[in-house]
């Protein structure tokens, strides 16, 4: 019997351990990893504790328990897998089984075939359509990238004042880390309250301890525009005509998936904008799975699709899909509850199922749910925490 060759576009978190489970249940297949970035197998989640100070050592977020640092080399030696980073899969032909990609270091192209072929592609940060986005000073915190860059602010410590534009759970955290790196930050958020996945009583909590150390929380407002002065970000003006100074804006106001590549390759998107999947992470080719934040899943509960942007969910999702792509279709991946947990200073804050406004209103998932009694109930972001 000839070799079977998986390949798997996208190389963080559900990408690898696809990969890695299909290794484990089929020893002798050839599996591809195409990875976009510089580096593989991130901690997006550990992002904001490096940014804050909470460890040095940036090689920490890409390495193993053992604390071997996992790249190219490490996944051939230890996983017979060949990773290529700097790698980004241009386009899929179904018809052929063949992905076209580009090295963007040498910007040559290579067409290789497959006989699985599992899609990881991600999500993209969302940027508010407002006047000034494109100011230096203006970033997201979503990549390896953001993280190097918004640590190098810490260590440099120029900036004194900061907005961070979204109170979710990047938003929080990264709020959290600025304001331990010494800088003076104000979190602004659209909504009525923080971490809309709470209870509002909850989330008032939140709120109020994030001001006992120091932070300002601004509910119910949003950015109407950044203010900059030769290209460079000086403050930003609120949608009630506040104006705060700041040489730092760090958008996170949720994500959407990266479904281009699948669209373009006639493979179907969901309502919510996720690449359709059934229960085997299997899309409408069924050669071809999806998994982590560019699919949609169902939730457990409301029985609709939605998207869950969550490290865990993408794992798991992972493991079924590479189980799926070397054995042939036979476990399957549930859907979800949406547990979620996050630490802000001192608490720690966590939600499972759904809010108590997300029953009374049941058409929306849990993470959209606002409290019922909100003037802005109406206006609600469709966005991912
Ligand atoms: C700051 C931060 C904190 C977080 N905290 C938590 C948390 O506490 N708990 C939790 O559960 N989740 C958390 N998350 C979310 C979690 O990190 C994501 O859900 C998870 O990383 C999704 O994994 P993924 O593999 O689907 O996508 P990603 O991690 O986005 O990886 C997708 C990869 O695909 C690559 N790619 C895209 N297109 C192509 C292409 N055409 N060719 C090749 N490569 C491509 C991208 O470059 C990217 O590296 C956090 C995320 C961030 C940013």
């Amino acid at each position: 019997m000839s070799k079977k060759q998986i390949v798997v576009i996208g190389g963080s978190a559900a990408g690898p351990k696809a990969a890695a489970k299909a290794r484990r249940l089929d020893e002798s297949a050839d599996i591809i990893v195409l990875q976009k970035g510089a580096d593989l197998s991130m901690a997006s989640c550990g992002y904001p504790y490096y940014v804050g100070g909470a460890f040095d050592d940036r090689d920490q977020l890409l390495c193993t328990p053992a604390g071997v640092v996992r790249n190219p080399k490490f996944y051939l030696n230890a996983k017979a897998i060949d990773a290529r980073t700097n790698s980004e899969a241009t386009s899929i032909d179904p018809q052929s089984h063949t992905i076209t990609y580009k090295n963007l270091l040498t910007e040559e192209t290579a067409t290789i075939g497959y006989d699985k072929l599992i899609l990881a592609t991600g999500a993209t940060a969302k940027m508010p359509p407002v006047p000034g986005i494109g100011l230096k000073g203006i970033t997201t915190l979503q990549s390896m990238k953001d993280a190097d860059f918004l640590r190098s602010v810490r260590d440099e410590g120029k900036i004194k004042k900061a907005v961070m534009v979204g109170g979710g759970l990047i938003g929080i955290e990264t709020c959290e880390a600025l304001q331990l790196a010494g800088i003076d930050v104000t979190v602004v958020e659209m909504l009525p309250q923080l971490l809309t996945f709470l209870d509002w009583e909850l989330a008032k909590l939140v709120e109020n301890h994030v001001r006992s150390k120091g932070a300002n929380v601004i509910v119910d407002n949003g950015v109407a525009e950044f203010l900059g002065h030769d290209g460079t970000l000086t403050g930003i003006k609120l949608k009630n005509g506040t104006e705060l100074d700041c040489e730092l804006a760090v958008i996170a106001i949720g994500v959407k998936p990266n479904v281009d590549l699948a669209k373009k390759a006639g493979i179907s998107i969901g309502a919510s904008g996720g690449i359709d999947v059934d229960q085997y992470m299997r899309t409408s080719d069924k050669d071809i799975y999806a998994i982590g934040d560019c699919v949609e899943i169902p939730h457990w509960i409301t029985g609709k699709k939605i998207l869950a942007p969550y490290g865990d969910l993408a794992n798991l999702e992972g493991r079924v899909a590479g189980e799926n792509a070397a054995l042939g279709d036979s476990v399957t991946f549930p859907g979800t509850i949406q547990t979620g947990i996050c630490k802000i200073f001192d608490f720690s804050a966590g939600s499972t199922g759904l809010s108590e406004a997300a029953l009374r209103t049941p058409l929306l998932p849990r993470h959209r749910s606002l409290h019922r009694d909100s003037p802005s109930y109406a206006k609600q972001d469709k966005g991912t925490p």
